[in-house]
């Protein structure tokens, strides 16, 4: 007998998540009874605010156990759409959304939907860890371009047009972004979409972090800097960052009708709709405004402490400088000045003071970490101290 087939191509050439590996290992190491300051996971530590989990039971008491329409229930849709023409003036109608089971989904349809083999996607590092991989699934190939703390972690319109060919379909952006935080103004991003304009790219706009800005910064809507922008503009974003619905699994896409059609039609083959009885727990979150508001505001003011906090105590450190990022719950401190390869820094911390943190490499950056401080304040005053007795140690 011959032995079986290897497996495919496909499932040869994905990488696994790193950030999820390594915060496996360290919630592993802590249910060993292990005392792990992680700094690795990529959700809020709060839970759900109670009024969008009653309404998800109220659903499920009431029979939403069903298959719903693949996009996503109606009310749902209708009010994304209403949330984008209040929020931003983007004005859509509700066949311009597709609800997905995660923002992780909406993004791998969005590519899915514009990009064929043989087409190249312009990927800046340092980069959300599925990006490539998704690009990949695709059958198109990633194109890198660094953007380290030099142009503060952002493409600029001279490096996007370096890295443009004939065979370019599309630019990935995420601002606010993971894994550094790192906030493009309006400016900014208006220069962007004027290249991928001239270039005839799609964008695909990773806006999960859109509520979570600091320093009174306001949220950008790509589509929105211009008609022809919006035409080529794939909008993502969701519940998991903003209501700290991360288990729940639900994702938006808005784009142009052609486009969402398209991913309604691959979401149909390939998961159908997300929980239908989820949808209504997001529902609510968008429609009891009071209630959402106030249960973000909380989780905001937390963050933003936190994050002035590690700011302040990782430039105290000798060896590590660290740029103040406007959002997301991220720093990315450059530790290039130890001389280590950042998987063996972050190896040896995990090793020696059970700090978990991922390498920037991870991430396309090398010499760099990512933190997270969606963790306790207890947890971050105890892992800055124990990252600073290993910095020391270094030095030495
Ligand atoms: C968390 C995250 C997502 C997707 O989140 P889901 O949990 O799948 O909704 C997408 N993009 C970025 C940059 C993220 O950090």
């Amino acid at each position: 007998m011959n032995a079986p087939h290897p497996l495919s191509t496909w499932a040869r050439n994905v990488s696994p998540s790193p950030t999820l590996a390594i915060d496996a290992k360290a919630k592993a190491m802590k249910a060993a009874g292990e005392d792990v300051c992680g700094f690795a996971a990529g959700e809020p530590d709060f839970d759900t605010p109670q009024f969008i989990k009653d309404a998800a039971i109220a659903a499920l008491q009431a029979g939403q156990t069903k298959y719903a329409p693949t996009p996503g229930i109606e009310p749902l849709r209708q009010a994304v759409a209403e949330r984008y023409a209040a929020e931003y003036g983007y004005k859509i109608t509700p066949a311009q959304v597709v609800v997905s089971p995660g923002g992780k989904f909406s993004c791998y349809l969005g590519i899915l939907a514009v990009c064929s083999p043989g087409d190249e996607v312009i990927v800046p590092a340092p980069y959300w860890v599925s990006y490539p991989e998704m690009v990949k699934l695709a059958g198109a190939t990633p194109r890198f371009v660094l953007c380290d703390d030099r142009t503060a972690f952002k493409l600029t319109p001279a490096m996007l047009e370096g890295a443009i060919t004939a065979r370019t379909r599309m630019l990935i952006l995420c601002s606010p972004s993971n894994p550094t935080g790192a906030v493009y103004t309006r400016a900014e991003l208006a220069a962007l979409a004027e290249v991928c304009v001239k270039h005839n790219l799609y964008v695909l706009s990773d806006e999960m972090y859109e509520h979570l800005m600091y320093d009174g910064g306001t949220p950008v809507n790509f589509a929105m800097l211009g008609a022809e922008v919006e035409k080529r503009t794939i909008t993502v974003a969701g519940f998991s960052k903003t209501f700290a619905m991360t288990g729940w699994r639900l994702g938006t896409l808005v784009a142009p009708l052609p486009i969402t059609k398209a991913v309604a039609e691959l979401q149909s083959q390939m998961s159908s709709n997300a929980t239908t009885f989820a949808q209504f727990g997001a529902l609510a979150a968008l429609k009891e405004k009071a209630k959402a508001a106030a249960a973000l505001a909380e989780m905001k003011i937390a963050f933003d402490r936190r994050r002035r906090f590690l700011h302040a105590e990782l430039n105290k450190i000798p060896g590590i400088t660290c740029l103040l990022a406007g959002g997301a719950f991220y720093l990315f401190p450059n530790i290039s000045s130890f001389g280590l390869k950042d998987v063996d820094f972050c190896a040896q911390l995990l090793e020696k003071e059970k700090v978990a943190a991922v390498p920037g490499s991870s991430f396309g950056a090398e010499g760099y970490l990512r933190l997270s401080y969606a963790t306790s304040d207890e947890t971050l005053r105890k892992g800055v101290e124990r990252l600073t007795r290993f910095c020391a140690g270094l030095k030495k």
